[in-house]
């Protein structure tokens, strides 16, 4: 058993076995049925707000094995996570992501597992991901023009994106999101063209509100644009806003009679944001951020070295209720995140 408590465990904390499933809930009463893993830090596109230089080697640190993740997996599935997003860097780019995938589904209690990428060469390992227990595809499409698609992400291959979401409703998937940066002076003024897009396509197309990192501090300033000019727009075009489920994330959706599809929205700088956070993230090496913007992390690999599942949910049980009840990019402060590819978003 690992003995060296982490820093911030309370004094009493012990780690007694879990004989039973749990649930995480923060000292704000939130829930957290939701990990995003990240399974590499790697990636092969440039996209202007995350990595514009592309990927870059800083750390030494080594990214989790089968044999940890499933530990890791069993811990979160222990504590009460049911939903289990891979993402990265650029998930894709692991050549154990089946395997990842089939790991998700053989742990007892996560009924979901979702994958975000950026689609690359995604087309020709789509079948065996699902084959594996994929359930959930959410794919980054930041402009639907080929020329600003390349632009704003250094790659050439909207066409190829487009092809796997089509793939995806062939082999059944039910879950198909793409996900678009809004940026001002990019994809700014091209919501017809997504519009048109979900005309009768059953896709959800998600807007996310550009969000500062340590990196991109100055394209922040030249680029962020608040969601908000959007809904007005979508509420003006007769879009209504669809209830939310009592365990849902902070995205807003909007339907339309019209349309096939759906608009999300996520908008972080929106008032009370975080209030509906439902989610924890874990590093590809092994490391809990409680948010995407936070000053610290926890090593967790002592206990994946021990094998130690129930040790460790116990400790996430304690640890979660150091949460933040916000995060502090209100104030310029985006914590730990140089960039989201550290952590996958
Ligand atoms: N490489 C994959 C992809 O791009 O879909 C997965 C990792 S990426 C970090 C996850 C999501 O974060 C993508 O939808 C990406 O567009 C988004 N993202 C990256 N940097 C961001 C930023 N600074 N603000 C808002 N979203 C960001
Ligand atoms: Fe890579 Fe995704 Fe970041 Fe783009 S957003 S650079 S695809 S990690």
């Amino acid at each position: 058993m690992y003995r060296g408590l982490p820093p911030g465990l309370p004094r009493n904390w012990q780690a007694s076995r879990l004989g039973k499933a749990t649930m995480l809930q923060d000292s704000f009463n939130r829930k957290f049925n939701y990990l995003r893993l990240s399974v590499t830090e790697v990636c092969n596109f440039k996209c202007n707000y995350c990595l514009p230089d592309g990927y870059e080697c800083h750390s030494r640190a080594s990214t989790l094995t089968l044999r940890q993740t499933k530990t890791l997996l069993q811990a979160f599935a222990l504590a009460g996570t049911k939903k289990v997003r891979l993402t990265g860097g650029e998930p894709s780019l692991r050549k154990e992501l089946p395997d990842i995938v089939a790991l998700c589904k053989a742990t007892s209690g996560i009924d979901s597992i979702a994958l975000t990428s950026n689609g690359y060469h995604l087309k020709r390992k789509l079948p065996r991901l699902i084959e594996a227990g994929l359930s959930a595809l959410n794919l980054s499409a930041d402009s639907l023009n080929p020329y600003t698609f390349s632009q704003i992400t250094g790659s050439n291959s909207l066409d190829e994106v487009l092809r796997c979401v089509d793939l995806a409703f062939e082999l059944g998937l039910k879950k198909v999101k793409l996900n678009a940066v809004l940026l001002k002076q990019y994809n700014g003024k091209q919501l017809q063209q997504f519009l048109n897009f979900i005309k009768d396509k059953p896709v959800t197309f998600r807007f996310i509100e550009l969000m500062r990192t340590h990196d991109n501090a100055l394209y922040f300033n030249q680029q962020h644009m608040p969601g908000q000019g959007i809904r007005t727009i979508l509420e003006n075009e007769g879009w209504t806003l669809q209830p939310k489920a009592v365990d849902a994330g902070p995205a807003l959706e909007f339907c339309h009679p019209d349309y096939a599809g759906q608009i999300g929205l996520i908008m972080p700088y929106s008032k009370d944001f975080c209030a509906s956070c439902n989610r924890l993230r874990v590093s590809a090496d092994g490391k809990l951020h409680l948010c995407l913007f936070g000053e610290a992390n926890d090593d967790l690999t002592p206990w994946l070295d021990e094998d130690d599942a129930a040790g460790l949910a116990t400790y996430l049980t304690q640890r979660v209720l150091k949460k933040w009840q916000g995060h502090q990019l209100h104030q310029g402060r985006s914590g730990l995140t140089k960039h989201l590819a550290m952590l996958g978003g």
